[in-house]
C-alpha cells in the first residue's frame, strides 16, 4: 500500500520516526494508504530547510517567482484527472466535483497568485515640499500554513500561493484526514523545478505537527483555515508569541428566501448550497429562513428534489452526494439529527445513515436532511454540524429574518434570494457576514477579500489582501 511521504527541502523523505498513521477511503471505509506520523522534528528539519530557501526567493525578482507559480497551476491542469480522483478517494466527495470544482480553483489560486504578485504595488505619500513616504513591502519568513480536509487542494493552494507570490517560504500541512493532494502537489512541485526548501509539506495530526508549526519560535505567521475551537487554541499560542494570524473558521450561514425571488433559479441553487460536498463546504448554508406565503411550496418541493438526490458512489457520474469524510464526522452529524429531534425538530426527509452495498457498505453515508420546527436559537440552528443536514423556518418579516440570521456567534456567509434591489441591499447592509451573495452562490472574484466576522474567524484571505497578510509594511521617510 502507499506510503505518502513528507516534502523537504526540495525531497520526499519519510518522516524522522519512520511511523504511519492510516489513511482511509470514506467511501469503502477502508484504509487505503499511509500517512506520516511526523513530529516536531520533521517540523524543524522543514523550518531549516525553509529558513535557508528564505534567503534566495525572497529577493528572487517577482517575475521569477511568478512562472514557478505558473508552471505548477500549469501542471494541476494537466493532472487534473488523477488529482480530481486522489481528492474523490480521499474524500468522499462526489469525482465529478472535484474535476468541475476544487482541483480547477487550485489551479486557479497558483494562477491568480502567480500574476497577481506582478501587479502589486506599495505606495509613496508626498509632504509637499518638506518629505517623501514610501511604503516597502517586505515577505514576512517563513509561514506556517495549515488547513483542512474539506476542500483539501483548493484550501492548501488558497494559502501556499499567495504566501510564495509573495516571496515567503512555506511550512504547511494539509489535514491528515485528506492528505493525499497535498502529497501529489509535492510531486508536481518537484517537477516544476521549485527550489528547494521553498515550500516545505509536513503530514500528521494537528496536536503534534500543527502545533509545532503554530508554537515555532521563528515562524512569525500563521495562516489557519480549520473548526473555530482549534482556532481559539491557536490564537491561545500565536497571540502573546505575537505572530501574525489569519484564522478562517467554521460557520453556520443563513439563508434567507424572500416570496418575490425568482422561485426556479432559487430552488436550485439551494440544493447546491444546501447538499454540495456532502454539505461540508464552510460556505454551504445550514439554515434556511424562508417568508411564510411560499414556505408550503418551498418544503414541498425542496423534500422532493432532495428524496430524488442520488447518493452514492463517489466515482459514479450520476452521484450527487458521496460519502462524508470520516467515521467519527458521521457520528458527529447523527448526533446532531438526534439532538434535533429532543429539540422538537421534525425530520421531514432523511435523518439516518445509508448502508451501501458491495464494497462501499462499511463506508460513510448519511441520508441528505432537512429538519423544520426548531427555535431559531436551539442548539441545531447555533452550533456548526458541517453535513448534509439543514434546517428550514418560516419568517414574516425582514426584520424577523434579519434577526433569525445574526442570532448565531458565526458570520461567514450568507444568501439572499429577492428580486427587490434595495431590499436586497439593505440586507446586505445590515447581515453579520463577511459574504453575502445575492441571488447566486459559491460565485467569487479572486480579486475579492474572503473572509469571517465573529468567530467566523479574523484577518482576511484572498486578492492584494493576502498579499499583504504575507508581507510586512515598512514606512520609510526620506526629509528633502
Ligand atoms: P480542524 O480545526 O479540526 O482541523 C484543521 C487543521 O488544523 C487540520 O490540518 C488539523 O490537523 C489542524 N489542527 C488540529 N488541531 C491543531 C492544533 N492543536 N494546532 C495546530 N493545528 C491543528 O478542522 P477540520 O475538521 O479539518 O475542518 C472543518 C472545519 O473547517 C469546519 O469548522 C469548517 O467550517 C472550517 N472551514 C472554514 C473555512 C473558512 O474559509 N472559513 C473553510 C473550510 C473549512
Amino acid at each position: 500500500m502507499q506510503h505518502i511521504k513528507n516534502y523537504i527541502n526540495g525531497q520526499l523523505i519519510e518522516p524522522v520516526s519512520k511511523t504511519y498513521l492510516d489513511n482511509y477511503d470514506p467511501s469503502t471505509g477502508k484504509v487505503y494508504s499511509y500517512i506520516p506520523d511526523s513530529d516536531e522534528k520533521d517540523v524543524e528539519l522543514a523550518y531549516a530547510a525553509a529558513k535557508n530557501a528564505f534567503k534566495e526567493w525572497s529577493i528572487l525578482p517577482k517575475d521569477k517567482r511568478s512562472q514557478y507559480l505558473l508552471k505548477i497551476a500549469a501542471l494541476i491542469e494537466k493532472n487534473l484527472d488523477k488529482l480530481a480522483l486522489a481528492e474523490s478517494i480521499d474524500n468522499g466527495k462526489p469525482l465529478k466535483l472535484a474535476k468541475t470544482v476544487d482541483i480547477p480553483r487550485a489551479a486557479a489560486n497558483f494562477h491568480f497568485y502567480g500574476t497577481g504578485i506582478l501587479h502589486y504595488a506599495s505606495h509613496a505619500h508626498s509632504m509637499e515640499d518638506s518629505a517623501i513616504n514610501y511604503t516597502l513591502r517586505q515577505p514576512v519568513g517563513v509561514a506556517g500554513c495549515i488547513s483542512p480536509w474539506n476542500l483539501p487542494l483548493y484550501l492548501f493552494s488558497w494559502k501556499i500561493a499567495p504566501a510564495l507570490a509573495a516571496g515567503c517560504t512555506v511550512v504547511a500541512k494539509p489535514s491528515e484526514v485528506t492528505p493525499m493532494t497535498a502529497y501529489l502537489l509535492s510531486e508536481l512541485c518537484v517537477e516544476a523545478g521549485l527550489p528547494a526548501g521553498v515550500l516545505n509539506i509536513v503530514h500528521g495530526l494537528g496536536g503534534k505537527v500543527g502545533n509545532a508549526i503554530v508554537s515555532h519560535k521563528d515562524i512569525p505567521l500563521i495562516s489557519f483555515t480549520g473548526g473555530t475551537t482549534t482556532g481559539k487554541h491557536i490564537a491561545s499560542i500565536a497571540a502573546p508569541m505575537f505572530k501574525k494570524l489569519s484564522l478562517e473558521l467554521g460557520g453556520k450561514n443563513p439563508n434567507l428566501i424572500f416570496a418575490d425571488c425568482d422561485y426556479e433559479k432559487m430552488l436550485s441553487t439551494t440544493m447546491l448550497s444546501s447538499f454540495a460536498n456532502q454539505g461540508q463546504i464552510c460556505l454551504c448554508g445550514s439554515r434556511i429562513f424562508v417568508e411564510r406565503k411560499i414556505y408550503d411550496k418551498f418544503k414541498t418541493d425542496f423534500i422532493a428534489k432532495t428524496k430524488a438526490l442520488v447518493v452514492g458512489d463517489p466515482r459514479d457520474e450520476k452521484t450527487k452526494v458521496g460519502a462524508v469524510v470520516s467515521k467519527p464526522h458521521q457520528e458527529k452529524i447523527l448526533s446532531y439529527i438526534e439532538l434535533a429531534k429532543q429539540e422538537g425538530g421534525k425530520i421531514l426527509c432523511g435523518g439516518n445513515p445509508i448502508k451501501m452495498s458491495g464494497e462501499f457498505s462499511e463506508g460513510y453515508y448519511i441520508e441528505p436532511t432537512i429538519i423544520e420546527g426548531l427555535n431559531y436559537d436551539c442548539r441545531t440552528n447555533q452550533e456548526e454540524i458541517f453535513g448534509p443536514v439543514v434546517t428550514i423556518t418560516p419568517f414574516d418579516t425582514e426584520e424577523e429574518a434579519l434577526k433569525m440570521a445574526n442570532s448565531t456567534i458565526y458570520g461567514l456567509a450568507s444568501v439572499v434570494w429577492t428580486q427587490d434591489l434595495t431590499k436586497a441591499h439593505r440586507i446586505a447592509n445590515n447581515i453579520h457576514a463577511g459574504i453575502v451573495w445575492i441571488n447566486c452562490w459559491l460565485l467569487r472574484d479572486l480579486r475579492t477579500p474572503f473572509g469571517g466576522v465573529k468567530a467566523s474567524g479574523v484577518g482576511r484571505e484572498g486578492g492584494f489582501e493576502a498579499l499583504d497578510f504575507f508581507t510586512e509594511p515598512k514606512n520609510v521617510c526620506v526629509k528633502l
